[in-house]
């Protein structure tokens, strides 16, 4: 991509009623727009960087053994009213609206109600289970305070995922599973180290839900830690776990801040029950469907990568999640033969598969460097006058600042497909 031809520019400031480093980031190096509190577009290299943390995820369902699908966003009021979560003093962050024919309708801030509800049409016998659906999703939420930038949004991306078994055995089973499936995603998008399975409330049928929280400063939440034994509670449940069970005492966890970028549930067969999904056991039996229902957030996904790499110069990708893998720098290109040279390595670059964006534009060097630092791909290539004379091109690592100086042939090399 010509850096010339993408239509967002890097700002000199971020809006000044945006206190997230994440967003002001984000915003300043034109990856998303401000619409709203709480509501940002994805500017064409904000998108990229979601489709990458889609695509891992996306991956990684499939090797769980789930389906994508897409679910509405209207979401009809009798569903939810047979789980009792229609009543908003229930579930205060609804978003609703009145058809104009007559009836209230809401506006999905999660699917378990209705996606429980059509599996209806598509589970009647064991030999219908177990299965698992999924999809990325625009989920829009009435949050009270909306100040952690795209880390918490009213409308955002979430993965979330369904799964429905015949058995205790296969439920436990993709629950359990579900588990390495997530630790896989955040560990492919650099973030498995810091991130923890920590027990967490909010279980349905089990005492207690899973969560998924990476140690990260800007982060809501508080997660008492024993990282050598990899043990995680949620602050909201630490008076419930038994620490005991677990060998560990209060002096042995250290609270730190996390953001919660994953969240699993298992509802045993309490919401197969509730919305009627049933079907025939081996034995002929009607009896309700075993559910789990699983989150990740996209979007959040996105900020709290931001937060964690980004340094004084701006943001630094994770070559995962990357827009572009490396970042051509042209210098001196207002003599046409440099100008030839470094489009003629563009094209080279793009024909050996390379994921590459190009600032061909007509701007000074310390522009060009502070918008490249700014932007974060995880490599920069300079070509300059003095580096064609020397046959070399200087390549500066984001992350770490290491600068190598290459030919050609070492360039092609190692950044081919
Ligand atoms: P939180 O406690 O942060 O409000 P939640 O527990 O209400 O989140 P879930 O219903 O568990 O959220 O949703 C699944 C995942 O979606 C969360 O783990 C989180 O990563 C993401 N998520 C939830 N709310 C938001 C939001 N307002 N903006 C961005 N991502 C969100
Ligand atoms: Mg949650």
């Amino acid at each position: 991509m010509r850096q010339s031809q993408l239509f967002t520019k890097t700002q000199k400031e971020a809006p000044t009623d945006e206190q997230a480093k994440n967003a002001q980031l984000l915003i300043r190096a034109g990856y998303i727009h401000k619409e709203m509190a709480g509501a940002y577009q994805l500017l064409p290299l904000g998108l990229m960087v979601v489709q990458n943390i889609k695509q891992i995820v996306r991956e990684e369902m499939a090797a769980w053994g789930s389906n994508e699908l897409l679910a509405t966003t209207l979401q009809p009021k009798d569903i939810w009213e047979k789980s009792g979560r229609w009543d908003s003093k229930v579930v205060d962050a609804w978003f609703k609206s009145e058809l104009q024919a007559g009836g209230e309708i809401g506006f999905g801030w999660t699917h378990e109600e209705p996606l429980a509800n059509m599996m209806k049409n598509h589970i009647s016998s064991y030999k219908d289970l177990p299965r698992a659906i999924y999809q990325f999703q625009n989920k829009l939420r009435n949050e009270k305070r909306a100040k952690s930038g795209i880390m918490r949004g009213r409308e955002f991306i979430m993965k979330d995922a369904y799964s429905f078994a015949a058995t205790k055995e296969q439920h436990d089973d993709l629950y359990e599973r579900s588990k390495q499936a997530y630790m896989n995603c955040f560990n492919r998008m650099g973030v498995g180290d810091d991130t923890y399975i920590t027990y967490a409330s909010g279980g349905d049928f089990t005492e207690f839900s899973h969560e998924f929280q990476t140690v990260c400063e800007a982060g809501e939440d508080i997660t008492y830690l024993n990282k050598e034994k990899g043990i995680a509670i949620n602050e909201e449940v630490l008076e419930s776990v038994d620490l005991a069970e677990l060998g560990v005492t209060k002096d042995d966890l250290v609270a730190t801040k996390t953001a919660e970028v994953g969240n699993i549930f298992d509802f045993g067969q309490k919401k197969g029950e509730e919305m009627e999904l049933f079907f025939n056991d081996e034995n002929g039996e009607r009896v309700p469907v075993w559910m789990g229902s699983y989150g990740i957030g996209i979007t959040r996904m996105m900020g709290v990568i931001v937060e964690k790499f980004a340094d004084d110069k701006g943001i630094v990708w994770p070559a995962a999640v990357a827009p572009y893998q490396l970042h051509l720098v042209g210098l001196n290109t207002d003599d046409s033969e440099i100008k030839d040279w470094t489009d003629g390595v563009y094209a080279a670059l793009k024909v050996r598969g390379v994921s590459v964006l190009y600032d061909d534009r007509e701007a000074r060097p310390g522009e060009k460097f502070a918008d490249s630092d700014l932007l974060g791909m995880p490599y920069r290539v300079v070509m300059s006058k003095k580096g064609k004379e020397a046959g070399t091109f200087e390549v500066v690592t984001r992350s770490t600042g290491e600068v190598r100086n290459l030919t050609e042939e070492e360039l092609f090399a190692d950044f081919e497909k």
